[in-house]
Protein backbone atom coordinates (compact mmCIF):
# COMPACT_ATOMS: atom_id res chain seq x y z
CA UNK A 1 0.00 0.00 0.00
CA UNK A 2 1.76 3.08 -1.23
CA UNK A 3 1.44 6.27 0.94
CA UNK A 4 -0.74 8.37 -2.37
CA UNK A 5 -4.17 9.82 -2.07
CA UNK A 6 -6.73 7.39 -3.62
CA UNK A 7 -9.26 8.96 -5.92
CA UNK A 8 -12.01 6.36 -4.54
CA UNK A 9 -11.79 4.17 -1.56
CA UNK A 10 -14.28 1.38 -1.49
CA UNK A 11 -15.31 0.29 2.26
CA UNK A 12 -16.27 -3.15 2.18
CA UNK A 13 -15.94 -5.60 -0.21
CA UNK A 14 -18.54 -7.76 -0.56
CA UNK A 15 -20.63 -7.97 -4.24
CA UNK A 16 -21.60 -4.26 -4.10
CA UNK A 17 -17.99 -2.78 -3.29
CA UNK A 18 -16.35 -5.06 -5.28
CA UNK A 19 -18.90 -4.25 -8.72
CA UNK A 20 -18.16 -0.27 -7.44
CA UNK A 21 -14.18 -1.06 -7.48
CA UNK A 22 -14.55 -2.92 -10.93
CA UNK A 23 -16.76 -0.20 -12.20
CA UNK A 24 -14.75 2.76 -11.10
CA UNK A 25 -11.23 0.90 -12.08
CA UNK A 26 -12.96 0.61 -15.60
CA UNK A 27 -13.06 4.02 -15.94
CA UNK A 28 -9.82 4.60 -15.20
CA UNK A 29 -9.86 6.02 -11.70
CA UNK A 30 -7.24 4.96 -8.85
CA UNK A 31 -9.12 2.49 -5.92
CA UNK A 32 -8.54 0.97 -2.70
CA UNK A 33 -10.62 -1.62 -1.62
CA UNK A 34 -10.68 -2.56 2.43
CA UNK A 35 -12.40 -5.29 4.11
CA UNK A 36 -12.43 -6.73 7.30
CA UNK A 37 -11.93 -10.56 5.91
CA UNK A 38 -10.54 -12.49 3.43
CA UNK A 39 -11.84 -12.75 0.27
CA UNK A 40 -15.08 -15.11 0.13
CA UNK A 41 -15.88 -15.08 3.69
CA UNK A 42 -19.24 -16.22 5.04
CA UNK A 43 -19.81 -13.16 8.24
CA UNK A 44 -22.02 -10.83 6.12
CA UNK A 45 -24.56 -10.77 2.93
CA UNK A 46 -22.59 -12.28 0.09
CA UNK A 47 -21.92 -16.24 0.56
CA UNK A 48 -24.45 -19.47 0.25
CA UNK A 49 -23.88 -20.21 -3.34
CA UNK A 50 -26.01 -18.22 -5.26
CA UNK A 51 -28.67 -15.86 -5.99
CA UNK A 52 -31.77 -15.41 -7.78
CA UNK A 53 -31.93 -13.07 -10.83
CA UNK A 54 -34.93 -12.16 -11.73
CA UNK A 55 -37.03 -9.00 -14.06
CA UNK A 56 -40.43 -9.21 -13.08
CA UNK A 57 -40.49 -7.01 -10.23
CA UNK A 58 -43.23 -7.09 -7.77
CA UNK A 59 -40.98 -5.26 -5.17
CA UNK A 60 -41.59 -1.62 -7.23
CA UNK A 61 -41.72 -1.12 -11.10
CA UNK A 62 -38.84 1.03 -10.68
CA UNK A 63 -36.35 -1.64 -10.32
CA UNK A 64 -37.53 -3.08 -13.67
CA UNK A 65 -35.12 -0.46 -16.08
CA UNK A 66 -32.18 -1.76 -13.41
CA UNK A 67 -32.51 -5.30 -13.87
CA UNK A 68 -32.91 -4.56 -16.89
CA UNK A 69 -29.29 -3.16 -17.42
CA UNK A 70 -27.89 -5.43 -14.49
CA UNK A 71 -28.40 -8.41 -16.95
CA UNK A 72 -26.97 -6.83 -19.75
CA UNK A 73 -24.10 -5.89 -17.78
CA UNK A 74 -23.87 -9.62 -16.12
CA UNK A 75 -23.73 -10.42 -19.78
CA UNK A 76 -20.84 -8.48 -20.75
CA UNK A 77 -18.80 -8.72 -17.80
CA UNK A 78 -19.33 -12.84 -18.78
CA UNK A 79 -17.66 -12.05 -22.04
CA UNK A 80 -14.90 -9.95 -20.55
CA UNK A 81 -13.97 -12.63 -18.01
CA UNK A 82 -15.51 -15.65 -20.19
CA UNK A 83 -16.75 -17.23 -17.03
CA UNK A 84 -20.10 -18.44 -16.47
CA UNK A 85 -22.17 -16.27 -14.01
CA UNK A 86 -25.76 -15.68 -14.77
CA UNK A 87 -27.67 -19.53 -14.98
CA UNK A 88 -30.71 -18.57 -17.32
CA UNK A 89 -32.77 -21.58 -15.93
CA UNK A 90 -35.99 -19.59 -15.20
CA UNK A 91 -37.82 -18.68 -12.29
CA UNK A 92 -41.35 -20.59 -11.67
CA UNK A 93 -43.45 -18.85 -9.03
CA UNK A 94 -46.32 -20.36 -7.34
CA UNK A 95 -49.08 -18.73 -5.20
CA UNK A 96 -51.32 -19.76 -2.94
CA UNK A 97 -55.23 -18.51 -3.00
CA UNK A 98 -54.90 -14.77 -2.38
CA UNK A 99 -51.45 -13.59 -2.54
CA UNK A 100 -50.78 -10.45 -3.57
CA UNK A 101 -47.38 -10.02 -5.17
CA UNK A 102 -48.72 -12.36 -8.68
CA UNK A 103 -51.20 -9.30 -9.52
CA UNK A 104 -47.78 -6.66 -9.16
CA UNK A 105 -45.86 -8.94 -11.39
CA UNK A 106 -48.38 -9.37 -14.12
CA UNK A 107 -48.85 -5.44 -14.13
CA UNK A 108 -45.20 -4.36 -13.84
CA UNK A 109 -44.24 -7.12 -16.17
CA UNK A 110 -46.69 -5.57 -18.80
CA UNK A 111 -46.06 -2.06 -18.45
CA UNK A 112 -42.05 -3.11 -18.91
CA UNK A 113 -42.45 -5.41 -21.68
CA UNK A 114 -40.85 -8.30 -19.35
CA UNK A 115 -41.95 -11.60 -20.46
CA UNK A 116 -43.85 -13.61 -17.99
CA UNK A 117 -46.36 -17.12 -18.64
CA UNK A 118 -49.05 -17.93 -16.44
CA UNK A 119 -49.44 -21.44 -16.33
CA UNK A 120 -52.58 -23.12 -17.57
CA UNK A 121 -54.15 -25.95 -15.36
CA UNK A 122 -52.44 -28.97 -17.35
CA UNK A 123 -48.87 -27.06 -17.06
CA UNK A 124 -49.47 -26.72 -13.32
CA UNK A 125 -50.28 -30.28 -13.19
CA UNK A 126 -47.38 -31.37 -14.88
CA UNK A 127 -45.40 -30.37 -12.21
CA UNK A 128 -47.37 -31.97 -9.79
CA UNK A 129 -44.25 -34.58 -8.90
CA UNK A 130 -42.05 -31.82 -7.33
CA UNK A 131 -45.22 -29.23 -6.20
CA UNK A 132 -47.98 -30.42 -3.84
CA UNK A 133 -49.59 -28.64 -6.57
CA UNK A 134 -53.38 -29.13 -4.80
CA UNK A 135 -52.25 -26.84 -2.49
CA UNK A 136 -51.05 -23.64 -5.15
CA UNK A 137 -53.43 -21.76 -7.02
CA UNK A 138 -51.65 -20.12 -10.02
CA UNK A 139 -48.06 -20.26 -10.99
CA UNK A 140 -45.77 -18.37 -13.26
CA UNK A 141 -42.63 -18.91 -15.50
CA UNK A 142 -40.08 -16.06 -15.89
CA UNK A 143 -37.92 -17.36 -18.17
CA UNK A 144 -34.98 -14.51 -19.04
CA UNK A 145 -34.61 -14.98 -14.95
CA UNK A 146 -32.50 -17.84 -13.03
CA UNK A 147 -29.81 -17.52 -10.54
CA UNK A 148 -26.26 -15.98 -9.94
CA UNK A 149 -23.43 -18.42 -8.61
CA UNK A 150 -21.68 -15.94 -5.87
CA UNK A 151 -18.50 -17.04 -5.69
CA UNK A 152 -17.67 -17.28 -9.12
CA UNK A 153 -19.33 -13.57 -9.56
CA UNK A 154 -17.24 -12.03 -6.01
CA UNK A 155 -14.32 -13.82 -7.74
CA UNK A 156 -14.63 -12.37 -10.95
CA UNK A 157 -15.09 -8.80 -10.25
CA UNK A 158 -11.97 -9.38 -7.90
CA UNK A 159 -9.89 -10.79 -10.47
CA UNK A 160 -11.08 -8.30 -12.74
CA UNK A 161 -10.49 -4.89 -10.20
CA UNK A 162 -6.73 -6.01 -9.31
CA UNK A 163 -5.56 -6.60 -13.19
CA UNK A 164 -7.52 -3.03 -13.56
CA UNK A 165 -5.19 -1.93 -10.95
CA UNK A 166 -6.94 -1.56 -7.53
CA UNK A 167 -5.32 -1.79 -4.57
CA UNK A 168 -6.70 -4.27 -1.86
CA UNK A 169 -6.43 -4.68 1.59
CA UNK A 170 -7.65 -7.72 3.42
CA UNK A 171 -8.74 -8.26 7.04
CA UNK A 172 -7.92 -4.90 8.32
CA UNK A 173 -11.01 -3.24 10.22
CA UNK A 174 -12.00 0.17 9.44
CA UNK A 175 -12.30 1.80 12.52
CA UNK A 176 -12.99 4.84 11.59
CA UNK A 177 -13.29 8.14 8.65
CA UNK A 178 -12.23 11.16 9.31
CA UNK A 179 -11.77 14.42 7.04
CA UNK A 180 -8.04 16.06 6.85
CA UNK A 181 -7.73 18.82 4.97
CA UNK A 182 -10.50 18.07 2.36
CA UNK A 183 -9.58 14.40 1.93
CA UNK A 184 -10.91 11.65 3.50
CA UNK A 185 -8.40 9.68 5.46
CA UNK A 186 -9.68 5.95 6.38
CA UNK A 187 -8.47 4.27 9.86
CA UNK A 188 -7.88 0.49 10.10
CA UNK A 189 -7.16 -1.54 13.02
CA UNK A 190 -4.09 -2.50 12.01
CA UNK A 191 -3.02 1.26 12.15
CA UNK A 192 -3.10 1.88 8.52
CA UNK A 193 -4.23 5.43 7.29
CA UNK A 194 -5.50 5.29 3.54
CA UNK A 195 -6.56 9.19 1.86
CA UNK A 196 -8.74 9.35 -0.56
CA UNK A 197 -10.62 12.18 -2.42
CA UNK A 198 -14.10 10.25 -2.05
CA UNK A 199 -14.75 6.97 -0.22
CA UNK A 200 -17.74 4.44 -0.84
CA UNK A 201 -19.72 2.74 1.77
CA UNK A 202 -20.43 -0.65 1.14
CA UNK A 203 -20.50 -2.35 4.30
CA UNK A 204 -23.53 -4.12 4.73
CA UNK A 205 -24.55 -5.24 7.75
CA UNK A 206 -22.44 -3.51 9.47
CA UNK A 207 -23.11 -0.09 7.94
CA UNK A 208 -24.30 1.02 11.27
CA UNK A 209 -21.35 1.03 13.16
CA UNK A 210 -19.44 3.76 10.62
CA UNK A 211 -23.15 5.50 9.82
CA UNK A 212 -24.98 5.15 13.00
CA UNK A 213 -27.66 7.67 11.76
CA UNK A 214 -28.97 5.01 8.95
CA UNK A 215 -32.61 3.76 10.07
CA UNK A 216 -31.35 -0.08 8.90
CA UNK A 217 -32.03 -3.28 10.68
CA UNK A 218 -30.09 -6.37 10.30
CA UNK A 219 -32.67 -9.39 9.91
CA UNK A 220 -30.58 -13.21 10.42
CA UNK A 221 -31.64 -15.52 7.63
CA UNK A 222 -31.45 -19.39 8.04
CA UNK A 223 -30.21 -21.04 4.48
CA UNK A 224 -30.07 -24.93 3.98
CA UNK A 225 -28.23 -26.90 1.44
CA UNK A 226 -29.14 -30.44 0.91
CA UNK A 227 -28.55 -33.03 -1.85
CA UNK A 228 -30.30 -33.40 -5.09
CA UNK A 229 -32.86 -35.58 -5.85
CA UNK A 230 -34.36 -35.21 -9.11
CA UNK A 231 -33.46 -33.52 -12.11
CA UNK A 232 -35.65 -29.77 -12.68
CA UNK A 233 -33.63 -26.93 -12.71
CA UNK A 234 -35.85 -24.03 -12.60
CA UNK A 235 -35.75 -21.77 -9.82
CA UNK A 236 -38.90 -21.80 -7.85
CA UNK A 237 -40.59 -20.34 -5.66
CA UNK A 238 -43.60 -20.83 -3.26
CA UNK A 239 -45.99 -17.43 -1.96
CA UNK A 240 -47.80 -18.59 0.80
CA UNK A 241 -49.29 -14.85 1.19
CA UNK A 242 -47.61 -14.72 4.63
CA UNK A 243 -44.61 -16.74 4.41
CA UNK A 244 -42.04 -16.50 1.16
CA UNK A 245 -40.01 -19.60 0.29
CA UNK A 246 -37.67 -20.48 -2.70
CA UNK A 247 -35.27 -23.29 -3.98
CA UNK A 248 -32.02 -22.91 -6.06
CA UNK A 249 -30.59 -25.89 -7.71
CA UNK A 250 -26.86 -25.45 -9.03
CA UNK A 251 -26.50 -29.16 -10.40
CA UNK A 252 -24.95 -30.30 -7.12
CA UNK A 253 -27.03 -29.17 -4.39
CA UNK A 254 -30.17 -27.15 -3.78
CA UNK A 255 -30.49 -24.58 -1.40
CA UNK A 256 -33.19 -23.75 0.34
CA UNK A 257 -34.43 -20.30 2.34
CA UNK A 258 -37.27 -17.67 3.60
CA UNK A 259 -37.60 -14.47 1.88
CA UNK A 260 -39.64 -12.75 4.82
CA UNK A 261 -38.85 -14.52 8.10
CA UNK A 262 -35.87 -13.83 10.27
CA UNK A 263 -35.09 -12.33 13.56
CA UNK A 264 -33.86 -8.48 14.13
CA UNK A 265 -30.41 -9.21 15.69
CA UNK A 266 -27.13 -6.81 15.66
CA UNK A 267 -24.57 -8.22 13.38
CA UNK A 268 -22.26 -8.21 16.19
CA UNK A 269 -23.90 -10.61 18.70
CA UNK A 270 -25.90 -12.46 15.52
CA UNK A 271 -26.89 -16.03 16.43
CA UNK A 272 -24.71 -17.78 13.63
CA UNK A 273 -25.89 -22.09 14.38
CA UNK A 274 -29.28 -22.79 12.76
CA UNK A 275 -31.12 -24.08 15.64
CA UNK A 276 -32.92 -28.23 14.79
CA UNK A 277 -36.40 -26.29 15.76
CA UNK A 278 -35.82 -23.72 12.41
CA UNK A 279 -34.49 -26.98 10.70
CA UNK A 280 -37.70 -28.68 12.03
CA UNK A 281 -39.75 -25.84 10.17
CA UNK A 282 -38.28 -26.35 6.69
CA UNK A 283 -38.36 -30.30 6.89
CA UNK A 284 -42.18 -29.20 7.34
CA UNK A 285 -42.79 -27.17 4.37
CA UNK A 286 -40.48 -29.77 2.05
CA UNK A 287 -43.14 -32.55 3.10
CA UNK A 288 -45.97 -29.99 2.81
CA UNK A 289 -45.33 -28.67 -0.53
CA UNK A 290 -42.28 -30.06 -2.16
CA UNK A 291 -41.94 -33.66 -1.15
CA UNK A 292 -39.85 -34.90 -3.98
CA UNK A 293 -37.64 -32.06 -4.25
CA UNK A 294 -34.56 -32.69 -1.97
CA UNK A 295 -32.35 -35.63 -0.47
CA UNK A 296 -30.32 -35.66 2.52
CA UNK A 297 -29.46 -32.21 4.51
CA UNK A 298 -25.48 -31.20 3.45
CA UNK A 299 -25.25 -27.77 5.11
CA UNK A 300 -26.95 -24.98 7.63
CA UNK A 301 -25.89 -21.39 6.88
CA UNK A 302 -26.49 -18.09 8.28
CA UNK A 303 -26.42 -14.99 5.85
CA UNK A 304 -28.16 -11.61 7.10
CA UNK A 305 -30.21 -8.78 5.67
CA UNK A 306 -29.86 -5.28 5.67
CA UNK A 307 -33.19 -3.90 5.21
CA UNK A 308 -34.57 0.22 5.23
CA UNK A 309 -37.91 0.59 7.20
CA UNK A 310 -39.33 0.81 3.24
CA UNK A 311 -37.11 -2.14 2.26
CA UNK A 312 -35.73 0.37 -1.01
CA UNK A 313 -32.41 0.35 -1.20
CA UNK A 314 -30.29 3.86 0.04
CA UNK A 315 -27.85 4.26 -3.22
CA UNK A 316 -26.85 8.08 -2.60
CA UNK A 317 -24.47 10.36 -1.66
CA UNK A 318 -24.56 11.51 1.72
CA UNK A 319 -26.91 15.03 2.02
CA UNK A 320 -24.06 15.76 5.00
CA UNK A 321 -21.29 14.55 4.15
CA UNK A 322 -20.67 15.34 -0.32
CA UNK A 323 -17.51 13.15 -0.32
CA UNK A 324 -19.09 10.11 1.08
CA UNK A 325 -21.25 7.85 -1.24
CA UNK A 326 -23.26 4.90 0.81
CA UNK A 327 -24.62 1.50 -0.75
CA UNK A 328 -26.85 -0.10 1.67
CA UNK A 329 -29.97 -1.52 2.61
CA UNK A 330 -29.77 -3.58 -0.17
CA UNK A 331 -33.29 -5.22 2.49
CA UNK A 332 -32.80 -9.03 0.67
CA UNK A 333 -32.99 -8.47 -2.98
CA UNK A 334 -30.23 -6.63 -4.16
CA UNK A 335 -27.41 -8.99 -5.11
CA UNK A 336 -28.97 -9.58 -9.13
CA UNK A 337 -28.19 -5.47 -8.98
CA UNK A 338 -24.54 -5.53 -8.09
CA UNK A 339 -23.36 -4.13 -11.64
CA UNK A 340 -25.76 -1.63 -12.23
CA UNK A 341 -25.29 -0.46 -8.73
CA UNK A 342 -21.85 -0.35 -9.07
CA UNK A 343 -22.32 1.72 -12.05
CA UNK A 344 -24.62 4.11 -10.56
CA UNK A 345 -22.29 4.51 -7.74
CA UNK A 346 -19.39 5.42 -10.62
CA UNK A 347 -21.52 8.02 -12.08
CA UNK A 348 -22.39 9.33 -8.75
CA UNK A 349 -18.42 9.91 -7.72
CA UNK A 350 -18.28 11.31 -11.04
CA UNK A 351 -20.87 13.68 -10.81
CA UNK A 352 -22.32 12.50 -13.99
CA UNK A 353 -26.35 12.78 -15.02
CA UNK A 354 -28.21 10.13 -13.20
CA UNK A 355 -29.95 7.62 -15.33
CA UNK A 356 -32.64 5.94 -13.57
CA UNK A 357 -34.40 9.71 -11.67
CA UNK A 358 -37.47 7.36 -10.36
CA UNK A 359 -35.25 4.30 -8.35
CA UNK A 360 -32.55 7.24 -7.58
CA UNK A 361 -35.34 9.14 -5.76
CA UNK A 362 -36.82 5.89 -3.72
CA UNK A 363 -33.15 5.06 -3.07
CA UNK A 364 -32.01 8.41 -1.86
CA UNK A 365 -30.89 9.18 1.81
CA UNK A 366 -33.42 12.31 2.59
CA UNK A 367 -35.92 10.37 2.91
CA UNK A 368 -34.98 9.54 6.67
CA UNK A 369 -35.44 12.29 9.10
CA UNK A 370 -32.45 10.75 10.43
CA UNK A 371 -29.96 12.15 7.63
CA UNK A 372 -31.68 14.58 6.16
CA UNK A 373 -30.33 18.02 5.94
C1 LIG B 1 -29.95 -15.56 2.55
C2 LIG B 1 -29.92 -14.45 1.55
C3 LIG B 1 -30.52 -14.65 0.32
C4 LIG B 1 -30.53 -13.62 -0.63
N1 LIG B 1 -31.09 -13.86 -1.83
C5 LIG B 1 -31.04 -12.92 -2.80
C6 LIG B 1 -31.49 -13.21 -4.10
O1 LIG B 1 -31.96 -14.33 -4.35
N2 LIG B 1 -31.39 -12.26 -5.06
C7 LIG B 1 -30.85 -11.04 -4.80
O2 LIG B 1 -30.79 -10.21 -5.71
N3 LIG B 1 -30.38 -10.73 -3.56
C8 LIG B 1 -30.45 -11.64 -2.56
N4 LIG B 1 -29.96 -11.38 -1.32
C9 LIG B 1 -29.41 -10.04 -1.02
C10 LIG B 1 -27.96 -9.89 -1.42
O3 LIG B 1 -27.23 -11.04 -1.14
C11 LIG B 1 -27.41 -8.68 -0.69
O4 LIG B 1 -28.17 -7.55 -1.06
C12 LIG B 1 -25.94 -8.41 -1.05
O5 LIG B 1 -25.17 -9.57 -0.86
C13 LIG B 1 -25.43 -7.29 -0.17
O6 LIG B 1 -24.06 -7.13 -0.43
P1 LIG B 1 -23.19 -6.04 0.31
O7 LIG B 1 -21.93 -5.93 -0.44
O8 LIG B 1 -24.03 -4.82 0.53
O9 LIG B 1 -22.95 -6.63 1.79
P2 LIG B 1 -21.88 -7.70 2.30
O10 LIG B 1 -21.76 -8.81 1.36
O11 LIG B 1 -22.23 -8.06 3.71
O12 LIG B 1 -20.52 -6.91 2.27
C14 LIG B 1 -20.17 -5.96 3.23
C15 LIG B 1 -18.67 -6.07 3.42
O13 LIG B 1 -18.23 -5.00 4.25
C16 LIG B 1 -17.20 -5.50 5.08
N5 LIG B 1 -17.10 -4.62 6.25
C17 LIG B 1 -18.08 -4.28 7.08
N6 LIG B 1 -17.63 -3.46 8.05
C18 LIG B 1 -16.31 -3.27 7.80
C19 LIG B 1 -15.28 -2.53 8.46
N7 LIG B 1 -15.50 -1.79 9.55
N8 LIG B 1 -14.06 -2.57 7.93
C20 LIG B 1 -13.79 -3.29 6.80
N9 LIG B 1 -14.73 -4.01 6.16
C21 LIG B 1 -15.98 -4.01 6.65
C22 LIG B 1 -17.65 -6.90 5.42
O14 LIG B 1 -16.59 -7.72 5.87
C23 LIG B 1 -18.26 -7.36 4.11
O15 LIG B 1 -17.34 -8.08 3.32
C24 LIG B 1 -29.94 -12.37 -0.33
C25 LIG B 1 -29.33 -12.17 0.92
C26 LIG B 1 -29.30 -13.20 1.84
C27 LIG B 1 -28.65 -12.96 3.17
Amino acid sequence: MSDKTYDVAVLGLGIMGLATAFELSRRGLSVVGIDRYKPLHDMGSSHSKNRIFRQAYFEGSFYIPLAKRSYELWKNIEQASGRKLLYEHGVLMWFEKGAQILDSIIQNSQSHEVPVHLLSQREKESYSSYFRTSLLEEAVLERQAGYIDVEESLSCFYDLSRSQGVDFLWEDPIERVEEISGEKCILTSSGKKIQAKQVVYALGPWTLKLLPDLPLQTQRKSVLLFDRKNDIDVVWAIDQGDRFYYGIDNGSCVKLAEHFEGELQDIESIERQLSDDELEHYIDFIHSYVPGMVDQIKERKICVYTNTPDEHFIVDRHPKDPRSIVLSGLSGHGYKFAPVIGEIAADLVEEKPQQYPQAMQKFSMARFSTVSL
